[in-house]
Protein backbone atom coordinates (compact mmCIF):
# COMPACT_ATOMS: atom_id res chain seq x y z
CA UNK A 1 0.00 0.00 0.00
CA UNK A 2 1.52 3.39 -1.04
CA UNK A 3 0.25 6.43 0.23
CA UNK A 4 1.57 10.59 -1.10
CA UNK A 5 0.87 13.17 2.10
CA UNK A 6 1.46 16.50 1.23
CA UNK A 7 2.42 19.27 3.96
CA UNK A 8 1.60 22.46 3.20
CA UNK A 9 3.75 25.94 4.33
CA UNK A 10 2.40 25.77 7.33
CA UNK A 11 2.80 22.35 8.34
CA UNK A 12 6.47 23.02 7.46
CA UNK A 13 6.57 26.94 8.62
CA UNK A 14 8.39 26.33 12.02
CA UNK A 15 10.46 24.01 14.02
CA UNK A 16 7.77 23.36 16.20
CA UNK A 17 5.64 22.90 13.19
CA UNK A 18 8.33 20.55 11.42
CA UNK A 19 8.20 18.48 14.50
CA UNK A 20 4.56 17.63 14.06
CA UNK A 21 4.88 16.78 10.50
CA UNK A 22 7.42 15.09 11.53
CA UNK A 23 5.41 12.77 13.90
CA UNK A 24 2.78 12.18 11.62
CA UNK A 25 4.85 10.65 9.38
CA UNK A 26 5.88 8.75 11.77
CA UNK A 27 2.93 7.78 12.93
CA UNK A 28 1.14 7.10 9.30
CA UNK A 29 4.60 4.82 8.02
CA UNK A 30 3.51 2.42 10.65
CA UNK A 31 -0.11 1.84 9.30
CA UNK A 32 1.40 2.39 5.63
CA UNK A 33 4.18 0.26 3.88
CA UNK A 34 5.07 2.72 1.71
CA UNK A 35 4.93 6.81 2.27
CA UNK A 36 6.16 9.40 -0.32
CA UNK A 37 5.99 13.12 1.19
CA UNK A 38 5.59 16.02 -0.89
CA UNK A 39 6.19 19.60 1.12
CA UNK A 40 5.77 23.36 1.01
CA UNK A 41 8.23 25.76 1.25
CA UNK A 42 8.17 27.32 4.91
CA UNK A 43 4.92 29.85 5.19
CA UNK A 44 3.53 31.26 8.47
CA UNK A 45 0.86 32.98 8.15
CA UNK A 46 0.82 35.60 6.49
CA UNK A 47 4.52 35.39 5.55
CA UNK A 48 5.20 32.19 3.06
CA UNK A 49 8.54 32.43 1.35
CA UNK A 50 7.07 31.75 -1.92
CA UNK A 51 5.74 35.44 -1.54
CA UNK A 52 9.09 36.91 -0.30
CA UNK A 53 10.83 35.27 -2.87
CA UNK A 54 8.76 36.53 -5.28
CA UNK A 55 8.49 40.45 -3.51
CA UNK A 56 12.24 40.52 -3.92
CA UNK A 57 12.38 39.34 -6.96
CA UNK A 58 9.62 42.40 -8.40
CA UNK A 59 11.31 44.75 -6.46
CA UNK A 60 14.77 44.08 -8.20
CA UNK A 61 12.92 44.46 -11.47
CA UNK A 62 11.83 48.16 -10.28
CA UNK A 63 15.47 49.15 -9.38
CA UNK A 64 14.87 48.37 -6.24
CA UNK A 65 18.75 47.38 -5.19
CA UNK A 66 17.95 46.94 -1.07
CA UNK A 67 14.69 45.05 -0.64
CA UNK A 68 15.45 41.19 -2.13
CA UNK A 69 18.89 41.77 0.24
CA UNK A 70 16.47 42.48 3.28
CA UNK A 71 14.16 39.57 1.91
CA UNK A 72 17.30 37.55 1.84
CA UNK A 73 17.99 38.11 5.81
CA UNK A 74 14.86 37.41 6.59
CA UNK A 75 14.27 33.97 4.59
CA UNK A 76 18.16 33.58 6.38
CA UNK A 77 16.37 34.25 10.10
CA UNK A 78 13.25 32.25 9.25
CA UNK A 79 15.30 28.91 7.60
CA UNK A 80 18.44 29.00 10.40
CA UNK A 81 16.10 29.64 13.50
CA UNK A 82 14.62 26.17 12.35
CA UNK A 83 17.43 24.28 11.66
CA UNK A 84 19.10 25.43 14.99
CA UNK A 85 15.85 24.65 16.84
CA UNK A 86 15.41 21.44 15.02
CA UNK A 87 19.04 19.83 14.34
CA UNK A 88 21.51 19.01 16.63
CA UNK A 89 24.97 20.55 16.41
CA UNK A 90 27.00 17.28 16.23
CA UNK A 91 24.74 15.67 13.65
CA UNK A 92 23.93 17.36 10.19
CA UNK A 93 23.20 21.18 11.42
CA UNK A 94 26.68 22.66 9.73
CA UNK A 95 25.67 20.91 6.36
CA UNK A 96 21.78 21.99 6.00
CA UNK A 97 22.79 25.57 7.35
CA UNK A 98 25.35 25.46 4.37
CA UNK A 99 22.62 24.39 1.63
CA UNK A 100 19.97 26.75 2.50
CA UNK A 101 22.79 29.19 2.86
CA UNK A 102 23.86 28.47 -1.06
CA UNK A 103 19.90 28.47 -2.04
CA UNK A 104 19.76 32.17 -0.42
CA UNK A 105 22.99 33.67 -1.86
CA UNK A 106 22.13 32.01 -5.24
CA UNK A 107 18.78 34.47 -4.73
CA UNK A 108 20.56 37.11 -4.17
CA UNK A 109 22.77 36.65 -7.35
CA UNK A 110 19.81 36.51 -9.10
CA UNK A 111 17.85 39.16 -7.74
CA UNK A 112 20.81 41.38 -8.89
CA UNK A 113 20.82 40.30 -11.86
CA UNK A 114 17.64 40.68 -12.09
CA UNK A 115 17.76 44.48 -10.78
CA UNK A 116 21.10 45.00 -13.46
CA UNK A 117 19.63 44.00 -16.39
CA UNK A 118 15.90 45.54 -15.63
CA UNK A 119 14.56 42.19 -17.36
CA UNK A 120 12.40 39.22 -15.00
CA UNK A 121 11.32 36.79 -17.42
CA UNK A 122 8.96 33.88 -16.57
CA UNK A 123 11.83 31.54 -16.51
CA UNK A 124 13.69 33.92 -14.17
CA UNK A 125 10.80 34.01 -11.77
CA UNK A 126 10.32 30.24 -11.44
CA UNK A 127 13.91 29.54 -10.67
CA UNK A 128 13.77 32.35 -8.19
CA UNK A 129 9.70 31.48 -6.60
CA UNK A 130 10.96 27.42 -6.56
CA UNK A 131 13.51 28.00 -3.91
CA UNK A 132 10.94 28.24 -1.21
CA UNK A 133 10.51 24.13 -1.47
CA UNK A 134 14.10 23.31 -2.18
CA UNK A 135 15.04 25.02 0.96
CA UNK A 136 12.92 23.44 3.41
CA UNK A 137 12.50 19.35 1.84
CA UNK A 138 16.30 19.46 3.08
CA UNK A 139 15.56 20.34 6.49
CA UNK A 140 12.70 18.14 7.04
CA UNK A 141 14.39 14.65 5.73
CA UNK A 142 17.23 15.71 7.84
CA UNK A 143 15.12 16.04 11.07
CA UNK A 144 13.68 12.67 10.42
CA UNK A 145 16.84 10.88 9.31
CA UNK A 146 18.07 12.38 13.16
CA UNK A 147 14.66 10.57 14.56
CA UNK A 148 15.94 7.95 13.60
CA UNK A 149 13.60 7.64 10.27
CA UNK A 150 14.93 6.87 7.22
CA UNK A 151 14.31 9.71 4.56
CA UNK A 152 15.46 11.06 1.62
CA UNK A 153 15.33 14.58 0.34
CA UNK A 154 14.15 14.50 -3.59
CA UNK A 155 14.14 17.61 -5.64
CA UNK A 156 11.31 17.45 -8.18
CA UNK A 157 13.10 19.15 -10.89
CA UNK A 158 14.56 15.61 -10.96
CA UNK A 159 11.10 13.84 -10.98
CA UNK A 160 8.30 16.10 -12.60
CA UNK A 161 8.89 16.72 -16.43
CA UNK A 162 6.33 19.43 -17.93
CA UNK A 163 6.45 21.61 -20.34
CA UNK A 164 7.96 25.01 -20.49
CA UNK A 165 5.21 27.59 -19.38
CA UNK A 166 6.72 28.67 -17.04
CA UNK A 167 4.56 29.83 -14.23
CA UNK A 168 1.87 27.25 -14.58
CA UNK A 169 3.68 24.45 -16.10
CA UNK A 170 2.39 20.99 -17.14
CA UNK A 171 3.08 17.91 -16.81
CA UNK A 172 4.25 15.10 -19.31
CA UNK A 173 2.82 11.91 -17.15
CA UNK A 174 4.74 9.50 -19.61
CA UNK A 175 8.40 10.94 -18.62
CA UNK A 176 7.64 12.18 -15.50
CA UNK A 177 6.36 8.13 -14.78
CA UNK A 178 9.48 6.75 -16.00
CA UNK A 179 11.00 9.04 -13.84
CA UNK A 180 9.21 8.94 -10.73
CA UNK A 181 9.54 4.97 -10.55
CA UNK A 182 13.57 5.04 -11.30
CA UNK A 183 13.99 7.41 -8.89
CA UNK A 184 11.28 6.67 -5.36
CA UNK A 185 10.86 2.38 -5.91
CA UNK A 186 14.19 2.23 -5.05
CA UNK A 187 13.81 4.27 -2.10
CA UNK A 188 10.63 2.83 -0.84
CA UNK A 189 11.93 -0.72 -1.30
CA UNK A 190 14.92 -0.08 1.02
CA UNK A 191 12.39 1.72 3.43
CA UNK A 192 13.29 4.90 3.05
CA UNK A 193 10.54 7.97 3.02
CA UNK A 194 11.47 10.16 -0.06
CA UNK A 195 10.96 13.97 0.77
CA UNK A 196 10.17 15.63 -2.45
CA UNK A 197 9.64 19.61 -3.24
CA UNK A 198 6.24 20.63 -4.02
CA UNK A 199 5.34 22.74 -6.81
CA UNK A 200 8.50 22.64 -9.60
CA UNK A 201 9.30 20.72 -12.11
CA UNK A 202 11.40 20.92 -14.75
CA UNK A 203 11.40 20.85 -18.85
CA UNK A 204 12.87 17.79 -20.22
CA UNK A 205 16.23 19.58 -21.01
CA UNK A 206 16.60 20.36 -17.08
CA UNK A 207 14.83 24.31 -16.69
CA UNK A 208 13.41 24.80 -13.39
CA UNK A 209 9.30 25.36 -13.94
CA UNK A 210 6.41 25.91 -11.54
CA UNK A 211 3.10 24.38 -11.63
CA UNK A 212 1.41 27.24 -10.09
CA UNK A 213 0.64 29.11 -6.81
CA UNK A 214 -0.45 26.78 -4.41
CA UNK A 215 0.60 23.74 -6.86
CA UNK A 216 2.38 21.39 -4.11
CA UNK A 217 -0.99 19.75 -4.01
CA UNK A 218 -0.62 18.93 -8.28
CA UNK A 219 2.73 17.96 -7.69
CA UNK A 220 1.06 15.34 -4.48
CA UNK A 221 -1.63 13.90 -6.77
CA UNK A 222 1.26 14.02 -10.02
CA UNK A 223 3.13 11.59 -7.77
CA UNK A 224 0.32 9.89 -6.68
CA UNK A 225 -0.44 8.96 -10.28
CA UNK A 226 2.99 8.60 -10.91
CA UNK A 227 3.96 5.95 -8.57
CA UNK A 228 0.00 4.37 -8.61
CA UNK A 229 -0.60 5.36 -5.42
CA UNK A 230 -3.31 3.92 -3.22
CA UNK A 231 -4.43 7.24 -1.36
CA UNK A 232 -3.03 10.87 -1.35
CA UNK A 233 -3.51 13.03 1.91
CA UNK A 234 -3.10 16.64 1.84
CA UNK A 235 -2.47 17.87 5.12
CA UNK A 236 -2.94 21.81 5.88
CA UNK A 237 -4.02 23.63 8.77
CA UNK A 238 -7.83 23.56 9.05
CA UNK A 239 -10.09 20.67 9.07
CA UNK A 240 -10.33 19.86 5.18
CA UNK A 241 -12.64 21.24 3.07
CA UNK A 242 -14.86 23.85 4.87
CA UNK A 243 -18.00 25.12 3.94
CA UNK A 244 -16.68 28.72 3.41
CA UNK A 245 -13.16 30.13 3.33
CA UNK A 246 -12.62 30.34 7.23
CA UNK A 247 -10.85 33.62 7.29
CA UNK A 248 -14.33 35.21 5.59
CA UNK A 249 -16.93 33.11 7.32
CA UNK A 250 -15.91 32.52 11.43
CA UNK A 251 -19.31 29.39 11.60
CA UNK A 252 -17.73 27.76 8.54
CA UNK A 253 -18.25 24.01 9.39
CA UNK A 254 -15.83 20.82 7.77
CA UNK A 255 -17.41 19.11 5.02
CA UNK A 256 -16.68 15.24 5.54
CA UNK A 257 -17.29 13.67 2.03
CA UNK A 258 -17.31 15.59 -1.47
CA UNK A 259 -17.16 14.38 -4.86
CA UNK A 260 -13.70 15.11 -7.23
CA UNK A 261 -16.45 17.11 -9.56
CA UNK A 262 -17.54 19.08 -5.85
CA UNK A 263 -14.18 20.12 -4.88
CA UNK A 264 -13.16 20.41 -8.55
CA UNK A 265 -15.72 23.53 -8.54
CA UNK A 266 -14.49 24.87 -5.17
CA UNK A 267 -11.17 24.74 -6.22
CA UNK A 268 -11.53 26.73 -9.30
CA UNK A 269 -14.00 29.15 -7.65
CA UNK A 270 -11.32 30.17 -5.49
CA UNK A 271 -11.34 28.08 -2.60
CA UNK A 272 -7.44 27.85 -1.57
CA UNK A 273 -7.59 24.63 0.08
CA UNK A 274 -6.63 23.05 -3.02
CA UNK A 275 -4.91 23.59 -5.99
CA UNK A 276 -7.62 23.09 -9.21
CA UNK A 277 -5.20 20.79 -10.89
CA UNK A 278 -4.56 18.39 -7.96
CA UNK A 279 -8.35 16.72 -8.40
CA UNK A 280 -7.18 15.40 -12.65
CA UNK A 281 -4.89 12.31 -11.61
CA UNK A 282 -6.97 11.47 -8.91
CA UNK A 283 -10.13 11.31 -10.69
CA UNK A 284 -8.42 9.61 -13.76
CA UNK A 285 -6.82 6.93 -11.68
CA UNK A 286 -9.46 7.05 -8.83
CA UNK A 287 -7.09 7.70 -6.19
CA UNK A 288 -9.43 8.88 -3.19
CA UNK A 289 -7.99 12.36 -1.46
CA UNK A 290 -8.33 13.22 1.89
CA UNK A 291 -7.65 16.57 3.39
CA UNK A 292 -6.57 16.81 6.91
CA UNK A 293 -5.46 19.46 9.34
CA UNK A 294 -1.44 18.56 10.99
CA UNK A 295 -2.62 20.84 13.55
CA UNK A 296 -5.59 18.40 14.35
CA UNK A 297 -4.60 15.17 13.56
CA UNK A 298 -7.30 13.19 15.15
CA UNK A 299 -10.04 15.29 13.09
CA UNK A 300 -11.01 13.16 10.23
CA UNK A 301 -10.89 16.02 7.56
CA UNK A 302 -12.63 15.39 4.47
CA UNK A 303 -12.54 12.55 1.50
CA UNK A 304 -12.52 12.95 -2.18
CA UNK A 305 -14.38 10.50 -3.36
CA UNK A 306 -15.83 9.54 -7.07
CA UNK A 307 -19.63 9.49 -6.02
CA UNK A 308 -22.24 11.93 -6.07
CA UNK A 309 -23.26 12.71 -2.87
CA UNK A 310 -26.04 14.55 -2.05
CA UNK A 311 -26.53 15.75 1.23
CA UNK A 312 -27.31 18.97 3.16
CA UNK A 313 -30.31 19.66 1.29
CA UNK A 314 -28.10 20.18 -1.90
CA UNK A 315 -25.49 22.95 -1.36
CA UNK A 316 -22.55 22.45 0.67
CA UNK A 317 -20.23 25.15 0.65
CA UNK A 318 -19.47 28.75 -1.17
CA UNK A 319 -16.43 30.85 -2.34
CA UNK A 320 -15.27 33.51 -3.90
CA UNK A 321 -13.27 35.26 -6.31
CA UNK A 322 -12.55 38.50 -6.18
CA UNK A 323 -10.67 41.08 -8.41
CA UNK A 324 -12.42 40.56 -11.59
CA UNK A 325 -13.57 42.51 -14.55
CA UNK A 326 -16.78 41.51 -16.53
CA UNK A 327 -16.67 42.21 -20.43
CA UNK A 328 -19.18 42.58 -22.45
CA UNK A 329 -19.63 42.70 -26.18
CA UNK A 330 -22.84 43.56 -27.38
CA UNK A 331 -24.93 45.14 -30.48
CA UNK A 332 -28.19 44.21 -31.81
CA UNK A 333 -26.26 43.68 -35.31
CA UNK A 334 -25.10 40.53 -33.24
CA UNK A 335 -28.21 38.86 -33.31
CA UNK A 336 -28.48 35.20 -35.06
CA UNK A 337 -24.83 35.94 -36.98
CA UNK A 338 -23.27 32.82 -36.59
CA UNK A 339 -19.29 32.94 -35.15
CA UNK A 340 -19.32 35.78 -32.80
CA UNK A 341 -19.17 33.66 -29.98
CA UNK A 342 -16.51 32.14 -31.52
CA UNK A 343 -14.20 34.91 -33.12
CA UNK A 344 -15.03 36.67 -29.17
CA UNK A 345 -12.85 33.69 -27.78
CA UNK A 346 -10.36 33.05 -29.89
CA UNK A 347 -9.47 36.86 -29.63
CA UNK A 348 -9.79 36.23 -26.29
CA UNK A 349 -7.56 33.51 -26.70
CA UNK A 350 -5.16 35.25 -28.39
CA UNK A 351 -3.85 36.71 -25.39
CA UNK A 352 -3.82 34.03 -23.33
CA UNK A 353 -6.22 35.45 -20.25
CA UNK A 354 -7.88 32.26 -19.19
CA UNK A 355 -11.82 33.18 -18.36
CA UNK A 356 -13.72 32.43 -15.71
CA UNK A 357 -17.51 32.60 -16.20
CA UNK A 358 -19.45 33.14 -19.66
CA UNK A 359 -22.84 34.10 -19.44
CA UNK A 360 -25.19 35.43 -22.40
CA UNK A 361 -28.84 36.28 -22.99
CA UNK A 362 -31.01 34.04 -25.12
CA UNK A 363 -31.81 37.20 -27.64
CA UNK A 364 -28.18 37.15 -28.34
CA UNK A 365 -27.60 40.76 -27.76
CA UNK A 366 -24.79 40.73 -25.65
CA UNK A 367 -21.68 37.92 -24.49
CA UNK A 368 -20.44 38.81 -20.90
CA UNK A 369 -17.88 36.82 -19.31
CA UNK A 370 -15.29 37.39 -16.73
CA UNK A 371 -11.58 37.86 -16.64
CA UNK A 372 -8.88 38.64 -13.95
CA UNK A 373 -9.20 42.62 -12.94
CA UNK A 374 -5.22 42.88 -14.02
CA UNK A 375 -5.85 41.78 -17.56
CA UNK A 376 -9.39 43.52 -18.80
CA UNK A 377 -7.37 46.14 -21.12
CA UNK A 378 -5.50 43.39 -23.09
CA UNK A 379 -8.56 41.45 -23.38
CA UNK A 380 -10.90 44.75 -24.69
CA UNK A 381 -8.11 45.70 -26.98
CA UNK A 382 -8.20 42.44 -28.27
CA UNK A 383 -11.48 42.36 -28.66
CA UNK A 384 -11.94 46.12 -30.65
CA UNK A 385 -9.16 44.60 -33.03
CA UNK A 386 -11.16 41.91 -34.02
CA UNK A 387 -14.34 43.40 -34.51
CA UNK A 388 -12.88 46.71 -35.71
CA UNK A 389 -15.39 46.23 -38.68
CA UNK A 390 -18.52 45.20 -37.25
CA UNK A 391 -17.91 48.16 -34.30
CA UNK A 392 -17.43 51.00 -37.62
CA UNK A 393 -20.52 49.01 -38.72
CA UNK A 394 -22.48 49.31 -35.55
CA UNK A 395 -23.73 46.11 -35.76
CA UNK A 396 -21.43 45.52 -32.58
CA UNK A 397 -21.97 48.69 -30.19
CA UNK A 398 -19.47 48.33 -27.40
CA UNK A 399 -17.15 45.99 -25.85
CA UNK A 400 -16.43 47.47 -22.05
CA UNK A 401 -15.51 46.30 -18.77
CA UNK A 402 -17.21 46.07 -15.78
CA UNK A 403 -14.47 46.66 -12.87
CA UNK A 404 -13.76 45.48 -9.69
CA UNK A 405 -16.61 42.23 -9.92
CA UNK A 406 -16.68 39.12 -8.23
CA UNK A 407 -17.67 35.40 -8.58
CA UNK A 408 -20.05 33.95 -5.67
CA UNK A 409 -20.23 29.97 -6.44
CA UNK A 410 -22.31 27.48 -4.54
CA UNK A 411 -21.09 24.08 -4.75
CA UNK A 412 -22.95 20.81 -4.32
CA UNK A 413 -23.93 18.16 -6.17
CA UNK A 414 -27.50 18.01 -4.71
CA UNK A 415 -28.72 20.77 -5.92
CA UNK A 416 -29.58 18.53 -9.11
CA UNK A 417 -32.90 17.80 -7.97
CA UNK A 418 -33.22 20.16 -5.12
CA UNK A 419 -35.93 22.93 -6.59
CA UNK A 420 -35.99 26.28 -5.48
CA UNK A 421 -31.97 26.93 -4.09
CA UNK A 422 -31.39 29.05 -6.82
CA UNK A 423 -34.80 30.56 -5.38
CA UNK A 424 -33.59 30.89 -1.96
CA UNK A 425 -29.84 32.19 -2.56
CA UNK A 426 -31.36 35.17 -5.01
CA UNK A 427 -34.01 35.94 -2.47
CA UNK A 428 -31.23 36.03 0.27
CA UNK A 429 -29.54 38.51 -2.38
CA UNK A 430 -32.39 40.50 -2.95
CA UNK A 431 -33.21 41.18 0.74
CA UNK A 432 -29.50 41.69 1.37
CA UNK A 433 -29.46 44.61 -1.11
CA UNK A 434 -26.69 42.42 -3.07
CA UNK A 435 -27.17 43.27 -7.06
CA UNK A 436 -26.62 40.19 -9.04
CA UNK A 437 -25.23 41.56 -11.98
CA UNK A 438 -24.72 37.82 -14.42
CA UNK A 439 -25.67 34.25 -13.79
CA UNK A 440 -24.17 31.44 -14.50
CA UNK A 441 -25.53 27.61 -13.62
CA UNK A 442 -22.61 24.70 -14.70
CA UNK A 443 -24.44 22.04 -16.66
CA UNK A 444 -23.66 19.36 -14.09
CA UNK A 445 -26.07 21.21 -11.99
CA UNK A 446 -23.47 20.89 -9.29
CA UNK A 447 -22.36 25.05 -8.84
CA UNK A 448 -24.51 28.31 -9.42
CA UNK A 449 -22.09 31.32 -9.77
CA UNK A 450 -22.86 34.79 -9.59
CA UNK A 451 -21.45 37.97 -10.54
CA UNK A 452 -21.80 40.86 -8.03
CA UNK A 453 -19.98 44.01 -7.21
CA UNK A 454 -16.40 43.30 -5.10
CA UNK A 455 -17.59 45.16 -2.11
CA UNK A 456 -20.34 42.59 -1.74
CA UNK A 457 -18.65 39.70 -1.81
CA UNK A 458 -17.79 39.21 2.11
CA UNK A 459 -21.74 40.10 3.03
CA UNK A 460 -22.94 37.99 -0.04
CA UNK A 461 -20.65 34.91 1.10
CA UNK A 462 -21.63 34.88 4.60
CA UNK A 463 -25.67 35.45 3.55
CA UNK A 464 -25.59 32.07 1.51
CA UNK A 465 -23.11 30.47 4.32
CA UNK A 466 -26.40 31.19 6.58
CA UNK A 467 -28.62 29.40 3.92
CA UNK A 468 -25.89 26.67 3.72
CA UNK A 469 -25.91 25.94 7.85
CA UNK A 470 -30.20 26.33 8.05
CA UNK A 471 -30.33 23.35 5.27
P1 LIG B 1 -1.17 25.07 2.56
O1 LIG B 1 0.06 25.88 2.70
O2 LIG B 1 -1.35 24.04 3.62
O3 LIG B 1 -1.36 24.52 1.17
P2 LIG B 1 -3.11 27.11 1.93
O4 LIG B 1 -3.00 28.44 2.60
O5 LIG B 1 -2.67 26.98 0.51
O6 LIG B 1 -2.36 26.07 2.86
O7 LIG B 1 -4.62 26.57 1.98
C1 LIG B 1 -5.28 26.43 3.22
C2 LIG B 1 -6.08 27.68 3.52
O8 LIG B 1 -7.12 27.80 2.56
C3 LIG B 1 -6.81 27.67 4.82
O9 LIG B 1 -5.96 28.09 5.87
C4 LIG B 1 -7.97 28.63 4.58
O10 LIG B 1 -7.64 29.90 5.06
C5 LIG B 1 -8.08 28.71 3.06
N1 LIG B 1 -9.41 28.34 2.56
C6 LIG B 1 -10.12 29.05 1.65
N2 LIG B 1 -11.29 28.47 1.39
C7 LIG B 1 -11.35 27.35 2.13
C8 LIG B 1 -12.33 26.32 2.28
N3 LIG B 1 -13.49 26.31 1.62
N4 LIG B 1 -12.04 25.31 3.12
C9 LIG B 1 -10.88 25.29 3.81
N5 LIG B 1 -9.92 26.25 3.71
C10 LIG B 1 -10.16 27.27 2.88
N1 LIG C 1 4.95 27.37 -2.09
C1 LIG C 1 4.12 27.46 -3.26
C2 LIG C 1 3.19 28.64 -3.14
O1 LIG C 1 3.23 29.35 -2.15
C3 LIG C 1 3.36 26.19 -3.52
C4 LIG C 1 2.40 25.75 -2.44
O2 LIG C 1 2.44 26.29 -1.32
O3 LIG C 1 1.60 24.85 -2.72
O4 LIG C 1 2.46 28.92 -4.04
MG1 LIG D 1 -1.93 25.44 -0.63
Amino acid sequence: MTLVMKFGGTSVGSANAMRETAQLIQKTKQAWNQIIVVASGMGSKPIKITDLLLQGAYSAFDGDDNTYKEIADQMRRIHFETIDGLLEPEGERQKILAENQRFISHYEALCQAVCVLGELTPRALDAISGMGEQMSVPILAAYLRQEGIPAQAVDATNLIVTDNNFQSANPDFGLTTIKVQAALRPLLENNIIPIVTGFVGATPNGITTTLGRGGSDFSASILGQSIKANEVWIWTDVDGVMSADPRIVDNAVSIPVLSYREVSELAYYGAKVLHPKTMRPCIENNIPLRIKNTFNPTHPGTVIVDHKSNGNGGIKAVTGIKNLSMITVEGTGMIGIPGIAARTFSAVARTKVSVLLISQASSEQSICFAVPESQNETVVNSLRTEFAEEIKRRDIDSVWALHDVSIVTVVGAGMRGTPGVSGRIFSSMGEHHVNVIAIAQGSSECSISIVIDGDDTAAAISHIHNIILEL
